[in-house]
């Protein structure tokens, strides 16, 4: 089994939520929660406060050179729309999509319009002619989609897509690649709740078990999504998470791909198949 990482980015900047949604003063919420439930200390509560200040809510560099140390390949979804607390901009989408590409990270669309073909095709259009690239894959923002979602994007060119949480194998709808996957940090660490509601430890016996049962099910690729929101000193829990469990892989000899390694693959699994057909 490989391991494909990703990162969900989510925010880039608090004052891009001004006068827009109410993610700052539910985050807030929030954080006096976790502070209260013991979940996070004072000096967490802080830096959080700091990076109010700082106005930064991202932290990709940081984490492109954590995952640089243990030569993971990992993959951005950026969004060029707004909608559902991302409220980002075209031009700060821009800007991180060429130092994404700098910094030799896979970047990919984190897509906002599920419902209605002509809406996915143009959000699709627009990735294209921001990110300049030819290959283009998604992941849906809250992972939301209907029964059409798939096929339209399939339809209007996208080489993947990884919006399904399940157990199951790469499969493919017309010519794209579902890449169902398996562990995501949010799912980890706050369900049943909207907040922290776990400590380490308990994230980690959940890792384990969830990593058995993709090994236990054969599955070729082990997805991972962990929010480079969540890679700072102002979410502990998380940011522990991430490092216990790549350096878990890492010392269990396990490879990690990018999207395109693992789409590059599976199509010369299906040439050689077709081959032998023949
Ligand atoms: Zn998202």
């Amino acid at each position: 089994m490989k391991v494909i990482v990703s990162h969900d980015i989510d925010h880039l900047t608090f004052s891009e939520h001004f006068l827009k949604d109410l993610i700052v003063p539910k985050y807030f919420v929030r954080t006096y929660i976790e502070l209260l439930s013991g979940k996070i200390s004072v000096i967490e509560l802080f830096n959080r406060y700091g990076d109010l200040f700082k106005n930064k809510s991202q932290h990709i560099e940081e984490l492109s050179q954590f995952n640089k140390q243990y030569n993971v390949p990992p993959t951005f979804f950026i969004g060029v729309n707004q909608g559902l607390g991302l409220s980002y901009s075209i031009n700060q989408a821009e800007y991180w999509i060429k130092r994404l590409s700098a910094l030799n990270c896979e970047v990919h669309l984190h897509g906002i319009e599920f419902e209605s073909f002509e809406k996915i095709n143009l959000e699709f259009q627009l990735f294209r002619r921001i990110s300049e690239q030819n290959i283009i894959g998604t992941r849906m923002h809250y992972i939301r989609k209907n029964e059409h979602t798939f096929s339209n994007m399939a339809k209007v060119g996208y080489v993947f897509d990884s919006s399904e949480m399940s157990f199951k194998a790469p499969y493919k709808i017309g010519d794209m690649w579902e890449f169902p996957f398996q562990i995501m940090d949010g799912y980890l660490i706050e369900k049943p709740k909207q907040w922290q509601c776990k400590n380490l430890n308990q994230c980690i016996d959940e890792t384990k078990k969830l990593i058995d049962k993709a090994h236990h099910e054969n599955l070729p690729y082990l997805g991972i999504d962990f929010h480079d929101r969540y890679f700072s000193n102002s979410h502990k829990t998380w940011k522990n998470w991430y490092v216990w469990l790549i350096e878990f892989l890492s010392s269990q000899k396990m490879e990690f791909v990018n999207f395109k390694q693992a789409v590059e693959e599976l199509e010369s699994k299906v040439n050689h198949s077709q081959k032998v057909q023949v």
